[in-house]
């Protein structure tokens, strides 16, 4: 039995081109084109200055943990529970909503170095997740 696909996010103008990044293995953060302001989640219209020009650069993946929570309930199909959801302040300065894998729940602290990758689930679908960033060997 294999077993059910998660939930996907729903694609639209404002955010498919940010998933579409995330299926080329890329995690991006919008910039807007008049001041140059990075902003996360995609959408239209700078909050700093109202211009609708925007490009995007790559994100480095690597972030800290500002913040997390550990989901038991709801349980929707196609996620391994307990969930750790983490928001990282990524170093280009925005935060994301993420996951934090391949960490047992009693290591997650605030603070704590976390690296990005992207996970490919059984039917194909990208999706950037995050686990605790490898040390330094110095
Ligand atoms: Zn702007």
């Amino acid at each position: 039995m294999t077993k059910p696909s998660r939930i996907k996010p729903p694609l639209g103008h404002d955010n498919g081109w940010w998933w579409q990044q995330a299926a080329a293995g890329k995690l991006v953060i919008q910039r807007c084109s008049a001041c140059q302001a990075l902003r996360h989640p995609p959408r239209p219209m700078c909050g700093e200055c109202r211009s609708m020009a925007w490009d995007f650069i790559e994100s480095s993946g690597r972030g800290t943990v500002n913040s997390y929570t550990v989901l038991h309930h709801p349980q929707f199909p196609g996620y391994d529970y307990p969930l750790t959801i983490i928001l990282v302040d990524l170093e280009e300065g925005t935060r994301l909503t993420s996951q934090l894998v391949d960490c047992d729940r009693e290591d997650v602290s605030f603070g704590m170095a976390v690296e990005m990758f992207i996970q490919e689930d059984e039917d194909g679908f990208k999706i950037p997740v995050f686990r605790p960033a490898v040390k330094e060997l110095n």
